[in-house]
C-alpha cells in the first residue's frame, strides 16, 4: 500500500492536493453572490421569487410572497419571534443557474431594516438595484447604494414596473446618475409602458422581445423579434416604433458604452427594464449576474489579501439571528466564506478568542429549506450555531492568525435612553444590552455623565427586538424613551491630550460605545457640523471597523 512507499505516498497526496486545488477554482469560478437593494415595494420580493423559479428552486409562484406577508402582518414581538425560522431561511437563499451557484442574500427592508440590512452588503459580491420605474430613485435605495459604494460593489440595475404607467425612461437614467451619481449604461430600453407596453429593445443584440403579460412559468417564452428596422416590428406598433428608434438615436449618443471594467469597479451600472410580476425582463439580468459579475476575489484581512482559491478555510461573521427556534434559543452566526473548502465535523480557529471549535452541525441555505451543509466555498454562507460567544465581524481559519476588515460599524441614526422599572435588576440589564450589543443587535452607548444608557440604531425594529428580548432572556423591564440626540460620530485624533480635552469640555454630549471608543451624540446637524469646525484635530467618523 502507499503508506509502505514514501514516494509513492508523497505523490498520492500531492495529486489529491492537486486535485482538491482544481476542484476549488472550479466551484469558486462558478459562484456569484449578491445581495438586492431597493426601497421598500419597489418589487424586491417579487424578483427575488422569479429568480428563484429559474433555478427550479421554487415550482409555484407565491411562496416568497407568502413568507413576506406573514412577516409584515404585525410586529408583535410573539410573531417577530414565531415568523424568526421562516424569515432566516429567506435571508440567504442558494440556487442552481445554468451550472452556476447563486447566493442570494436578503437585505431586509420596511420595519425589519436595521444594521444587518447594511452589513449584509459587506458580504455580497455584487448588488442587484431595483428602482420602481414610478418612483424612480427613493430615500433606501441611496443609503444603500452609499453603503455599497464603500466597498465598490458593481451594481446591475432593474427598472421595474414597466407594466404601468413610469416615468421617462430617459429621466430616470438622469436621476440615477445624478442622485445615486453612478453612470447608466442601458442593455434593454423599453417600448412603450402601461397599456401599452409593447417589450424592450436590446441594445447589444440588435432584438426586440415582446411583452406578454403572465406569471407562473420559469421558463416563459417570450417573442423575439431581430432588427430594431424589421418591418413586422413596424406592422405590428407602427407608433412606438417611430418613437423607439429616436429614443435609442439619443440613448445611443448621449449614455456610455457597456464597458465591463467600469462595472466591476462600480462607476458603470447596465440597466434592464421590465416587470418583475410578469417576470419579464428578469432572466436578462441574472445572465447579466452570471456573464458579467465576479466569482468571489480575494478579501482583505489584517496581515494579508486572502485569496478564494486558497486550500485552507477562511471566513467572517457579517450577521447574528437570535432565537430563531424559540424553543431552543439558539442563535446563529451567519460566515461568509472566503477560501478554501469547508467540510462538514472539520476544526475552525475562534481567532478573537483564540479558541478551536468543532463545527459539526452547520446549516446552509437552500432555496427552499434549511439544510445541513456538506461542504461550501469562497462565497457561500453557512450559519454556524451560536452560544452567544461570536461576535459580528470575529474571523475564523484552520489555524492562520487573519482578521478580515472592513466589516463596519454604522453610525446610528435613531436614539432611545433606556431605564429601567425595577433599579435591583441594573446588572442584567447591563449584561444583556452588552451581548446584544456584541451580537449587533443594537448600539450602546455609556454617556460620560448621567447613569442612563443610550442606544442607537438604524431601524426602529431594533428597538422593539431588544426590549422584548431583555424582557425574555435577561428578565429585565426596560423603558425605552426618545432623545434629543440626532445622529453620533466616532472620534479620534493624533493627539490624545485634545480627546480629553474634548470629552471634558463637551461631557454632556461625549459618551463611550460598547467597545470602548468615544462618540459625539449631536443634536442636530447643525450642531454636528459646529462642533467639527470647532474642533478641526480631531476626526468625526460615520463608520467604525469591527475591533
Ligand atoms: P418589495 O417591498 O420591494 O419586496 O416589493 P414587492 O415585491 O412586495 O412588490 C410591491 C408591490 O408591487 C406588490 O404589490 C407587487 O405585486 C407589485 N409589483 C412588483 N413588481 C411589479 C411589476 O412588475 N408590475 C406591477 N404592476 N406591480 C409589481
Amino acid at each position: 500500500s502507499g503508506s509502505e512507499n514514501p514516494a509513492v505516498a508523497k505523490e498520492a497526496t500531492l495529486e489529491s492536493k492537486d486535485n482538491l486545488s482544481k476542484k476549488i477554482a472550479l466551484e469558486v469560478a462558478r459562484r456569484r453572490t449578491f445581495g438586492i437593494i431597493s426601497h421598500p415595494d419597489a418589487g424586491k420580493t417579487t424578483l427575488t421569487e422569479k429568480l428563484l423559479l429559474f433555478s427550479g428552486a421554487i415550482q409555484l409562484a407565491g411562496t416568497v410572497k407568502a413568507r413576506k406577508s406573514a412577516r409584515h402582518a404585525t410586529s408583535d414581538w410573539m410573531d417577530i419571534e414565531k415568523q424568526r425560522g421562516i424569515s432566516v431561511a429567506s435571508s440567504v437563499m442558494q440556487f442552481e443557474y445554468r451550472d452556476h451557484i447563486i447566493n442570494l442574500l436578503d437585505t431586509p427592508g420596511h420595519q425589519d431594516f436595521s444594521e444587518d440590512t447594511y452589513r449584509v452588503l459587506t458580504a455580497v459580491d455584487t448588488a442587484l438595484m431595483v428602482i420602481d420605474a414610478a418612483r424612480g430613485v427613493e430615500a433606501q435605495t441611496i443609503k444603500l447604494l452609499e453603503v455599497c459604494r464603500m466597498r465598490n460593489t458593481p451594481i446591475l440595475t432593474f427598472m421595474n414596473k414597466l407594466d404601468r404607467e413610469t416615468r421617462d425612461s430617459l429621466e430616470l437614467l438622469d436621476e440615477v446618475e445624478t442622485v445615486l451619481k453612478i453612470r447608466c449604461t442601458p442593455i434593454t430600453w423599453p417600448i412603450g409602458m402601461g397599456k401599452n407596453f409593447r417589450g424592450v429593445y436590446h441594445l447589444l443584440n440588435d432584438e426586440v422581445m415582446l411583452f406578454a403579460p403572465g406569471n407562473e412559468k420559469a421558463d416563459q417564452a417570450f417573442e423575439v423579434i431581430k432588427g430594431i428596422d424589421n418591418p413586422r416590428l413596424t406592422e405590428m406598433f407602427p407608433l412606438e416604433m417611430e418613437q423607439l428608434k429616436m429614443e435609442v438615436e439619443l440613448v445611443k449618443g448621449a449614455s456610455n458604452p457597456f464597458v465591463l471594467e467600469e462595472f466591476l469597479a462600480g462607476t458603470l451600472t447596465p440597466v434592464f427594464f421590465g416587470s418583475a410580476i410578469n417576470n419579464f425582463g428578469v432572466r436578462e439580468v441574472l445572465n447579466a449576474l452570471l456573464d458579467w459579475a465576479q466569482p468571489p476575489l480575494g478579501r482583505n484581512a489584517t496581515v494579508r489579501e486572502v485569496q478564494p482559491t486558497e486550500p485552507a478555510f477562511s471566513g467572517f461573521v457579517f450577521k447574528i439571528q437570535a432565537n430563531m427556534d424559540p424553543a431552543h434559543r439558539d442563535r446563529i452566526a451567519f460566515l461568509r466564506v472566503c477560501s478554501g473548502r469547508f467540510e462538514r465535523g472539520m476544526r475552525l480557529k475562534h481567532l478573537r478568542l483564540n479558541r478551536e471549535i468543532k463545527v459539526s452541525s452547520v446549516v446552509t441555505f437552500m432555496a427552499s429549506s434549511r439544510e445541513q451543509v456538506e461542504e461550501a466555498y469562497a462565497g457561500d454562507i453557512i450559519g454556524l450555531p451560536n452560544h452567544g460567544n461570536m461576535q459580528i465581524g470575529d474571523s475564523f481559519s484552520e489555524g492562520e492568525a487573519l482578521q478580515f476588515t472592513g466589516i463596519p460599524y454604522f453610525a446610528p441614526e435613531i436614539f432611545r435612553s433606556v431605564r429601567i422599572r425595577n433599579p435591583l435588576k441594573v446588572k442584567q440589564l447591563h449584561k444583556g444590552l452588552q451581548q446584544l450589543g456584541e451580537e449587533g443587535a443594537v448600539q450602546v452607548f455609556k454617556p460620560v455623565l448621567g447613569s442612563d444608557l443610550i442606544l442607537g440604531a438604524v431601524g426602529v425594529l431594533q428597538f422593539e427586538v431588544v426590549a422584548s428580548r431583555l424582557m425574555n432572556e435577561y428578565g429585565v423591564d426596560a423603558v425605552f424613551e426618545g432623545t434629543s440626540i440626532s445622529s453620533a460620530r466616532w472620534i479620534t485624533a493624533e493627539d490624545k491630550r485634545i480627546l480629553s480635552d474634548f470629552e471634558k469640555s463637551l461631557a454632556h454630549n461625549v459618551a463611550y460605545d460598547a467597545a470602548g471608543n468615544l462618540t459625539y451624540l449631536a443634536t442636530s446637524g447643525v450642531n454636528l457640523r459646529l462642533t467639527e469646525e470647532r474642533w478641526p484635530k480631531l476626526k468625526f467618523h460615520a463608520t467604525r471597523e469591527h475591533s
